[in-house]
């Protein structure tokens, strides 16, 4: 599945993707990769006491500061001919930011150009963390890179059975949790999870906690992840599970 075909198929996506392609190529043309892994020897503590890599004191991440990266990602953006409306919405941000750096008004537009800084950056340290890290010592309900709550889930088959990863909506991180139970209120009950399916929306569900009525979208399959776990590409179930009186308790980028 590509992108392109998923938003040919679901055409109210279209302003999301074209945001997306804004700021993912503007992040690609500012952004060079930490390359400078942490010492995994001086983290494992850490690891083992529930600390994800950015919030510890012994990885000494060299990541860009956040009003300064959407600084540069905001200069980047409207260098690149943007539509008016994202136009105006860069300079009402630039402006505030340079007033109070610390609150911007526009929460939303600051964490999706951050995160977009900060997923780049750390692209290589993720890809290391995630060949060293022993899952089996992790699954916990948040990120492992970053500390946030999962955007969304995946079934997947292993040697080992059928297992379910967390994604994370800012980073980009996977990670492992227990295959049933509820990952917000961490009722471990196998009965606590209900079902929804839906037909011809490439592997993806609902699955929502039958005690706290959160629910998690998931994507059953491999292959597609880079479209799929994206979030953004699966607001419409996010409306259909609004719907259904459901709760959005996993953490995302998005307002709906
Ligand atoms: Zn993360
Ligand atoms: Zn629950």
């Amino acid at each position: 599945m590509t992108r392109d075909a998923w938003v040919a198929r679901h055409p109210y996506l279209q302003p999301v993707a074209d945001l997306r392609a804004r700021v993912e190529s503007a992040a690609a043309r500012v952004v060079t990769p930490v390359e400078r892994v942490p010492d995994w020897q001086d983290y494992l503590g850490d690891f083992h006491g529930g600390i994800p890599l950015l919030w510890s004191g012994h990885t000494e991440l060299d990541v860009s500061d956040g009003p300064a990266a959407v600084l540069g990602m905001l200069g980047e953006l409207m260098r690149a001919t943007p539509p008016v409306w994202l136009a105006d919405q860069c300079r009402a941000l630039q402006a505030d930011l340079e007033v109070r750096p610390d609150s911007p008004a526009n929460v939303a537009l600051f964490r999706c150009l951050l995160w977009a800084v900060l997923a780049a950056e750390l692209k290589l340290v993720i890809t290391a963390f995630t060949s060293w890290r022993d899952e089996e010592r992790w699954l916990r309900n948040y990120c492992p890179v970053c500390g946030t709550p999962p955007a969304m889930a995946q079934l997947v088959n292993r040697t080992e059975g059928r297992l379910r990863l967390l994604s994370c909506g800012c980073c980009g991180t996977r990670w492992r949790y227990r295959r049933t139970g509820c990952p917000f209120c961490e009722h471990a009950d196998d009965h606590t999870l209900a079902v929804v399916g839906i037909q011809g929306e490439g592997g993806l569900r609902i699955d929502y906690c039958q005690r706290c009525h959160g629910y998690l979208k998931t994507y059953d399959g491999e292959g597609s992840e880079s479209v799929l776990l994206a979030d953004w590409t699966s607001l419409h179930l996010d409306l259909l599970a609004r719907d259904r009186g459901l709760k959005r308790l996993a953490s995302s980028l998005y307002e709906v």
